[in-house]
């Protein structure tokens, strides 16, 4: 393993405890942990692109610049085909649209959730399909990498319940029924929605690619 530690760029908890989950074996520090060792602040990444793609390869090369160390970033959300894909990469802010420098703190989860009910209520089940997509950019700047970011995506399809169920998770996955689980996401638990989510499938594209990479630096 490198003697550069590989820093998940992400300060949204849900999605550090699930990437943790996704990378068994590998020492993974979260921002916070790099900013602490490297004594130094590091600032939430501003997420202006339009692209799930544009935003994650952005995380990923500004935090790996700011901390001299390998880094991973997810950008991921939930498109809503009878809401033409939104919220897409809106879904964060879907319902307070923040000061654009956040990046996916875990804020405004029931907002988000109550908003998302409002606008499907007049839909009927079988026009509620959606899906999760999950990119993942892997930048080291200071390495072997440079310029180049490695990305992969996964996703996940589901339908929106017209109400909330279960209590695990974050985000809006008490409203996403995954009809492969039958369950939604908040009642699957990590472990079961790690089996099949988009996040889990962006990571089984990545993680030979990780492994290998990070064998090389
Ligand atoms: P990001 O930090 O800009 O990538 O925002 C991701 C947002 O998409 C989160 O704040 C959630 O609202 C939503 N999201 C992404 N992945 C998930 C998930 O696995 N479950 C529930 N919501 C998710």
């Amino acid at each position: 393993m490198t003697q550069r530690p590989l820093v998940f760029a992400t300060r949204n908890r849900g999605k550090l405890v699930e990437l943790r989950e996704l990378l068994p074996g590998i020492a993974v520090l979260s921002i916070d942990e790099a900013a602490a060792q490297l004594g130094r602040t590091i600032p939430d990444v501003v997420e202006d692109a339009d692209t799930f793609v544009g935003n994650a390869i952005k995380k990923a090369r500004e935090v790996s610049q700011i901390t001299g160390y390998p880094a991973l970033a997810d950008d991921s959300g939930l498109e809503v085909d009878a809401l033409g894909g939104a919220p897409g990469v809106f879904s964060a802010r879907y319902a307070s649209p923040l000061p654009s420098s956040v990046s996916g703190a875990d804020h405004n989860d029931a907002a988000n959730n109550t908003k998302l009910l409002g606008a499907l209520a007049q839909v009927p089940p079988d026009k509620r399909t959606a899906r999760f997509r999950s990119v993942l950019a892997l930048a080291d700047v200071a390495g072997r990498l440079g310029d180049q970011v490695i990305t992969t995506e996964g996703t996940c399809e589901g339908v929106i319940l017209d109400a909330p169920r279960g209590t695990g998770g974050f985000g809006y996955d008490p409203l996403f029924y995954s009809p492969e689980l039958a369950l939604t996401f908040a009642e699957a638990g990590i472990g079961t929605k790690s089996e099949l989510s988009h996040r889990a499938r962006a990571m089984r594209a990545m993680r030979p690619k990780l492994l290998a990479y990070l064998k090389t630096v």
